[in-house]
């Protein structure tokens, strides 16, 4: 399963980015989904949850938010259309409505980690008392 591959791949971001905050573990993740790709994002919460157990990420929050595709031309045209022609969740085959020419879409093919929260760093003592009690 595809979400699969991607939810570790996010994990693994996410608990280094943890660790860059001096945290050992996560609150929250917030992940952007762009509604071009083909990843349900259900299922990616649930694998990614799964996943997280026993790891820093045990426990977490995980949101998702979606990222509207938006397509570019080399003319300068630019737009957020809301049909794509996506189908299947494939690269959709947009011509620019200026001059005809294929687009190129520049977001909307994403799927990321956006942010973690992580316990405050001021906290950290408080928080080891309070785990141990
Ligand atoms: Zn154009």
């Amino acid at each position: 399963m595809h979400e699969i591959s991607v939810a570790s791949g996010i994990l693994d971001r996410a608990i280094t980015a943890a660790e860059e905050h001096g945290a050992d573990r996560i609150d929250a993740i917030t992940i952007e989904i762009g509604r071009a790709t083909h990843v349900n994002p259900e299922q990616l919460v649930f694998c990614l949850e799964t996943i997280a157990d026993g790891t820093a990420g045990e426990g977490a929050t995980v949101r998702t938010e979606t990222v509207d595709p938006v397509a570019v031309c080399d003319c300068g045209w630019r737009d957020e259309p809301d049909d794509l022609g996506l189908v299947g969740g494939f690269a959709p085959d947009v011509r620019c409505p200026e001059c005809g020419e294929r687009t190129e879409l520049v977001r909307g093919r994403e799927c990321r980690l956006a942010s973690i929260e992580v316990p405050e760093a001021g906290d950290r003592t408080e928080q080891t008392a309070t785990q141990e009690r």
